[in-house]
This record gives C-alpha cells, structure tokens and sequence, in this order.
C-alpha cells in the first residue's frame, strides 16, 4: 500500500478457480497483458471440481477468441462445437408458438427508421407475413442452414451473426491450454483460508491445504457459487432478484443426438420454468430450469426425461441457484467473474458473456498504476448495468405471455416488473420504438424478437412510415422476403458445413 493510501500497483493477479471464468480470465489478461510482465497464478482444486454446464453462448464470444489468438478450427474441434444462429423459443407466449430470436437483423431501416416499423403498418395484411419471415438467421436456422456471414455490407448474407454450441466440460482445458502457453502458472490445491490486511480489509494471500500460501496484489475470485472470496472473506453481499426470476434450480442430463443439427439452441416453456435443447458435434445438451415454489425436483426431472429426444447418456443432475448479483462485483482488491459474481438463468446464454465482459471492463480499466479506486468504481457501475438489463430481458420472456395454464404462468403474466421493464413495455407496445442505450447487451432487434415473437404488439407505428407511399413499402417487404428466403436456399447444410469446415482446417 503507498504512502497516500491507494493501492499499489498491480504486479501479480492470483484468478482463485479453474473453471469456464477461471481459465478465461487467465487466458485474456495473460494474452493482453503477459508481455507487460504481469505475473498471473491460476489456483483450482480438482477436488472440488466445475459446475460442468453451460454450452451456449452469444455472438461476443467469437470477438473475445479472436483478440486472444484463439483459432477458431482448433477450437471447435476441441470443444466438440456446433454453430449458433440464435435461440428457438417454444410455447411462450402461448401453447403452440415459436419463434427465433435471431443474432441478427430483421430487414434494413430506411430513412432512419427500424424496419419493423414498416412491417407493423402491414402486419395484419397476409401477404406480409410474419416478421421472421425478413431475417436471414431465423430463415436459415429453421431451414439447418449455415454459413459463416458475408463481408460485403450490401448482401443480406452480412446481416447476421454467429456464436458456438460447446461442450462445458472441454472448454475450460482448451484455455488452460492456451493460458498456460503465454506464461500463466496453475497451482493445484485446495484454497482452506485466506488472510487479509489488517487495516485495509484487502487480501493479502490465501493459503492451501497443504499449508502453502500464495500472495498477489490484486486477486480474482472464479470459485463459482462458492464466492470464497468475494462473499465468504469480503462479506460482499448479495442482491436477490428472485422476486422477478424465481426459477433456482436446473436438472440438466446429456442425450445421444437425434435428427438433423440445427444451428441454434431451443428454449421450451414448461409448467414451471423452461427446458433447453443445445445440439453439440457428439451430443445434445439438455435441461430444465424450474421455480421450487411452483414444482419440484422429481416433476423437473420426469418433464426433461420424457421430452429427451435421444437416450440419457448420464444420471440427471440437479443444481441450485439464486438469481442475482454481489452489491459490489469489485470490492477491494478482489474482483468476482463467472457464478462467483451472480446468476441469471441461461435463458438468453448470457453468463459466458458476463464473464467476458467482466474480463474485457477489468482489461480496460486494469489497475497497472496503483491507485485504483476511481477505476473500480466505474467498473462495478459498468457490469451492474450489463446485470441489470439482462434481467429485464428475461423477465419480459415471462411477463409477456397469454398462458394462464399453470400457477407458475399465473403468477409470472400478472406480477409487477421492475419500472425499467414496465416502461420499455409501454414504449414499445404504443407506437413501435425501443429505448437505447450506451452500455447493456440486447439490440434493437433483441427487444423487437421477444416482444413480437410473444405477442406484444404496437398499437400503431412510427409516423415517419407514412412518408413513404403504401404500395412501395408493400413491394419492399414482398421482395425481400422472397430475397431472404433465396439466400438462405443457397446456403450449405449446417452438418455439411461444420464437417467440411473442420477437415479443411485440419488438412491445412
Ligand atoms: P465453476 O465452474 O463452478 O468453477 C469454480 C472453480 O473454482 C472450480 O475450478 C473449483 O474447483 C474452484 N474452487 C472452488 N472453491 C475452491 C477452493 N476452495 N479452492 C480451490 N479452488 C476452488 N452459461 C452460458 O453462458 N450459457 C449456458 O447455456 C449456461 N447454462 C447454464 C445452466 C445452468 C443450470 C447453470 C447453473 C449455469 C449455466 N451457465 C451458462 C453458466 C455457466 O455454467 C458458468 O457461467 C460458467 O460455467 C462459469 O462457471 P465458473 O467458472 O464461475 O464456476
């Protein structure tokens, strides 16, 4: 600690946890930050061992592997990875619906105006048909299709994008992997106590079982639902938000795959809560998110058995949570990434993501110099924003829905939503428009997939639609559509693509 009381300047970075966070923490600050000398210590228990689930995940991934040097091949081979194209959402709004939220555009605005703007105006016209018909993802996610997108910014085939379908146990190895390449040292071991300054509160080393004690200046904890250190030695606290999001546990099982690879991950509304599909080279990955209040372990587990749609390769597993976040995801000189810091559900696939945020902000703001405070700050506003709209994103999946079939469904449609939700909702369901905003995960089109997708439909549209002559807009949407429809025809299988793919990469 120097003279003025700020911290000292970060020379060593101890990541407490070897799971999905752990390793990705590692292996992002060693890539970005190891040719500066920063030393970093990796310390896991085998022991102990990882939650062993989450496998879908989001666009952003793809950027955060390419900045670290990640081949994208090599890293799809080994993680047994299937492209992603969005996520199917069955029975939400009603019993019999689908629909895709797609990582990608719907349409093109024009004249600055959102392009669902147009397709409102006509939607109770036929021949317009329904919204996804004017994404590219969603046609070619329902057609099996893939292709990586174009980079011509004029094609329809650039107007989307992609994330991955891996398997959770092999990716944490695949960056140790490359951690451990650019320098990082793991330590195995237990974690049994951690000491703190006596003045400051801050942690000074934790020490293993074997009586080993390691030191370092700024320490990240990746020990999961644990939280060791943000919560068990910092006393952090936690904000629950189980209020709006009451599902706290998930039984998950793998299944042999059946049918054909679909590019993209199914999210099934159930009686109390929801069941994933995720569709990887080797096996498909299943669970079921459930509120404990409205059903319980062995209902969750016959639901997922029966809708399995190949034979369990494992006993099912069921895991507990609380969804929510620490007060502060910074506090001293512990920072929390992965389930240490907080949970929401995967329905969106979400965690990975605020695990790479967390790792990107940390970057970004990284304490080189000492005297942090300022930076610390802002990062916690930062993430809790990132925290915050997530949130609001999921609970709309369960507020906007018609079903009155079970308590769960009562009880979700008629709760009150936190005021950020409610006010969007209104925004949105009077004339169309959607709040922006500088920091927070989902788009435009995020917001326009989910509420229409559940049947929260604007009264009426954007004025500026009526500048443009009817029969134009209607001729627009017609050619597009069937312009979309064509691209994505022309697209190769998905299983054929990802095969190909990988033996010309592993040829080259
Ligand atoms: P863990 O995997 O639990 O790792 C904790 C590490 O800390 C382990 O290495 C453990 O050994 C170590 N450790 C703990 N205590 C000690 C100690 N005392 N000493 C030494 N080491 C210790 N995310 C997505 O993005 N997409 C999804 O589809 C998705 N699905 C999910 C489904 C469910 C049901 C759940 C619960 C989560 C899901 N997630 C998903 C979240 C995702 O699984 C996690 O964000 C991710 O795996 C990161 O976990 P972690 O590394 O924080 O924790």
């Amino acid at each position: 600690m120097s003279a003025g009381g700020d911290p000292d300047p970060v020379n060593h970075v101890v990541v407490v946890g070897g799971g999905t966070a752990g390793w990705m923490t590692a292996a992002g600050l060693a890539s970005m930050l190891g040719p500066t000398g920063l030393r970093i210590t990796l310390v896991e228990s085998e022991a102990i061992g990882v939650v062993g689930v989450g496998e879908a995940t989001l666009p952003h991934i793809k950027q955060f592997n390419d900045t670290i040097g990640v081949d994208e091949a090599e890293f799809m081979a080994a993680t047994s990875a299937t492209f992603k194209l969005g996520i199917e959402f069955v029975d939400w709004g009603r019993k019999g619906d689908s629909y895709i939220h797609p990582f990608g555009d719907f349409g093109m605005p024009n004249n600055g105006v959102a392009f669902h703007q147009y397709w409102r105006k006509f939607a109770d016209v036929e021949e317009t048909g329904p919204l996804d018909s004017y994404s590219l993802p969603v046609i070619a996610s329902r057609m099996g299709r893939f292709q990586p997108p174009s980079d011509d910014p004029r094609s329809v085939l650039s107007t989307y994008r992609y994330a991955y379908q891996f398997d959770a146990l092999q990716y944490a190895p695949f960056m140790r992997r490359h951690a451990e390449a650019r320098g990082v040292t793991r330590v195995e071991g237990k974690v049994v106590s951690v000491e703190r300054e006596p003045e400051q509160g801050t942690i000074r080393s934790i020490t293993l079982e074997d009586g080993r004690s390691i030191e370092g200046d700024l320490f990240v904890d990746c020990t999961g639902f644990f939280g060791l250190l943000i919560e068990k030695t910092l006393e952090t606290g936690y904000e629950r938000w189980d209020e709006w999001l009451p599902c706290d546990r998930a039984v998950a099982v793998p299944c042999e795959s059946s049918g054909p690879l679909l590019p993209f991950t199914r999210a099934t509304a159930d009686t109390a809560g929801w069941r994933w599909r995720i569709p990887l080279q080797h096996r498909t990955g299943n669970g079921h998110v459930y509120a404990s209040a409205f059903t319980n372990d062995e209902e969750a587990c016959e639901s997922l058995l029966t809708n399995l749609d190949g034979a369990a390769l494992a006993d099912p597993r069921v895991l507990r949570f609380t969804t929510g976040k620490r007060r502060k995801l910074w506090n001293g000189n512990c920072v929390a990434i992965g389930l240490s810091g907080g949970f929401l559900e995967p329905l969106e696939s979400t965690s990975i993501y605020l695990i790479q945020e967390g790792i990107t902000k940390l970057l970004e703001l990284f304490p080189s110099h000492g005297g942090y405070h300022v930076e610390r700050e802002e990062y916690n506003r930062r993430m809790d924003l990132e925290f915050e709209r997530i949130r609001d994103f999921l609970v709309l999946h369960y507020h906007a829905t018609e079903r009155d079939d079970s308590a769960f469904w009562n009880h979700m449609r008629t709760m009150q939503v936190p005021d950020s939700l409610a006010e969007k909702i209104e925004l949105f369901t009077a004339h169309g428009h959607v709040a922006r905003y500088d920091h927070g995960l989902f788009l435009v089109p995020s917001w326009v997939a989910v509420m229409i997708g559940q049947r929260m439909l604007p009264q009426s549209y954007d004025w500026r639609v009526d500048q443009l002559p009817s029969a134009e807009v209607r001729q627009h949407l017609a050619g597009l559509k069937n312009h979309i429809a064509k691209a994505a025809a022309s697209m190769p299988d998905h299983a054929e693509y990802l095969q190909s793919y990988t033996h010309r990469r592993s040829a080259a």
